[in-house]
């Protein structure tokens, strides 16, 4: 591996690099600009499948308020230094908080971790890019709110910063993007934008209604490198008069379609009406223990291996994870259709609450159905040894054939690298995301390097067959973006357009999504 310690930002000498710090310094102040390689290190991609160093940034400048963001924001188009906007950093398995492009500067917005507004009535806050989804539940605890945090699983991450990746969650409100609603931004050139309601300067209805009027530019800075996002609006589930968490387990591998297929029509009805994960035991289970309680032998863990955990942690193959929400009467009916519909697929069986009592992997999915954060999911790393994991995750319709499809292809293609298929479907309303882990060894350069060429073969055997990623790493980037190539790529120019017209120097995160800025267009990196 590569051991460059500190690195330049592409195009700048160690002089011209030393007096860009020294104007970044005087605009947030000099103990929040670092360059030292201890610093730098803790902001490398903690699961870089080739090069420990391949996305080091050249330095960390953390703001403490909009004002310092746009100052850094003007040294950073006067100096020529990128920037790479986090809000919490915590993007694990997509790149953590490292740039994509070597050299460029992280801008850690940690310190702008303000609740700004709690609308207890309407169900909304504002928040500034560093509160976790830990700080935004306990001051909703503390102030006696009756309002629900959708959390990612690591609770640890920002509330913008995922719903920004456009990352899904566990209750009704899982669609995190969905429930955004006003944005404050900062683009390129350091003017601030307001979308939405926002725009009206005594807006009484920003964090209300999304939509304003002209056209709906929300999205565009999302999974981009348009703007730093200073607030944003998300709408808050209030506390139901009921919840029934539920596991439903499925004990042959072969019933995914037929599993999906019984999902579908309860879903469009809202019989199901919370957030959805079908999850396979190796995810349902991978947190319990390591696998070399199961399997010890080399590649991928055989099915009697996979099907002899299921029985001994009595859980599926497959476990629908969901909570019904509403009241009890409407939960216990909703409970009996459910049941009914579910039973025609072979061997299933409803677990609630009360037969799982002290079952780690229930509580921690109730505590996410109602709102949360905890850690637990991260045990997950611990499957293999030096655990590192990126995750490949799909977009497909809700469909048994499709999944079907899927899963066929995902398993076998690792499988066949002696790779685990680690995953879980998360349904929403008419498609589902395949996030799949692949579970590596970081501590063995083969086994990193097989991991990296079999995601690569993952992403070209999926965009084949019509299923493209809906978020990916860092490394994979450029690849995932072609996958999205229709008309000769017409969505990617579209999107340089948009890059050249709001940021002509491109300072803002190089590289996202696939989008470069005009000057290094096609350079390769790695
Ligand atoms: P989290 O810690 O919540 O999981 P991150 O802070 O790692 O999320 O953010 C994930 C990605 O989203 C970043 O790598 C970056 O590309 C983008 N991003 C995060 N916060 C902002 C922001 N405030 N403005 C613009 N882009 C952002």
């Amino acid at each position: 591996m590569a051991d460059q310690k500190t690195v330049l930002p592409p195009g700048l000498n160690s002089a011209e690099f030393k007096l860009a710090l020294k104007a970044l310094a005087a605009a947030v102040g000099d103990q929040w600009v670092k360059s030292d390689a201890g610093t730098i290190a803790a902001y490398r991609d903690p699961y870089a499948t080739l090069d420990d160093y391949a996305f080091l940034p050249s330095a960390v400048i953390s703001p403490a308020s909009v004002e310092e963001v746009q100052k850094v924001l003007k040294v950073a188009n006067e100096t020529n230094v990128p920037l790479w906007p986090v809000s919490t950093g915590k993007n694990y398995a997509y790149g953590g908080p490292a740039p994509r492009m070597k050299g460029t500067a992280v801008l850690d917005l940690r310190r702008m971790n303000r609740i700004i507004e709690v609308n207890e009535k309407l169900g909304y806050v504002f928040v500034e890019p560093g509160v976790s989804y830990f700080d935004l539940y306990q001051h909703l605890r503390s102030i006696g709110s009756k309002l629900w945090v959708d959390c990612a699983a690591p609770g640890w991450g920002s509330v913008l910063g995922n719903a920004l990746e456009r990352g899904a969650g566990y209750t009704p409100y899982g669609d995190h993007w969905g429930n955004q609603c006003g944005l404050e931004v900062i683009l390129a050139n350091g003017e601030i934008i307001r979308t939405g309601m926002g725009g009206v300067p005594k807006s009484k209805a920003w964090g209300a209604f999304k939509y304003g009027f002209g056209p709906y530019v929300d999205g565009m800075f999302t999974q981009s490198n348009l703007g730093v996002v200073t607030k944003m609006g998300m709408w808050l589930m209030g506390e139901p008069p009921a919840v029934k968490p539920m596991v439903i387990q499925f004990p042959r591998e072969d019933s995914l379609a037929q599993i999906v297929d019984a999902v579908l029509p309860l879903r469009k009805a809202g019989i199901f009406n919370g957030g959805m994960m079908l999850s396979g035991i190796l995810w349902e289970g991978g947190g319990i223990s390591p696998r070399t309680r199961w399997y010890d032998g080399k590649g991928a863990m055989p099915a009697s291996a996979i099907s002899q955990m299921a029985r001994d942690l009595d859980m599926g193959w497959w476990n629908l994870v969901t909570g019904l929400y509403g009241t009890e009467a409407l939960i216990a009916s909703n409970f009996e259709i459910i049941r009914d519909a579910m039973s025609s697929v072979p061997g299933a069986k409803v677990v609630t609450e009360s037969d799982r009592p002290t079952d780690p992997a229930f509580a921690y999915r109730k505590k996410l159905m109602m709102g949360e954060p905890n850690m637990y999911e991260f045990n997950l790393i611990n499957w293999v040894p030096g655990g590192g994991h990126i995750a490949f995750s799909p977009a497909l319709p809700l469909d048994g054939a499709e999944a079907e499809k899927v899963y066929s292809l995902c398993s076998n293609t690792v499988h066949a690298a002696g790779f685990d298929w680690m995953g879980e479907f998360a349904c929403q309303l008419r498609s589902c995301l395949q996030v799949q882990f692949l579970p590596f060894n970081r501590t063995d350069p083969d086994e990193r390097k097989r991991a990296h060429e079999t995601f690569h073969k993952l992403v070209g055997l999926c965009g084949d067959a019509g299923y493209g990623e809906y978020r990916t790493q860092l490394g994979f980037m450029d690849a995932v973006a072609k996958m999205y190539n229709f008309n000769d790529n017409s969505f990617m120019r579209l999107n340089e357009a948009i890059k050249d017209a709001l940021d002509p120097k491109g300072i803002l995160a190089p590289g996202k999504s696939g989008i470069w800025p005009k000057a290094i267009r096609g350079v390769p990196h790695a």
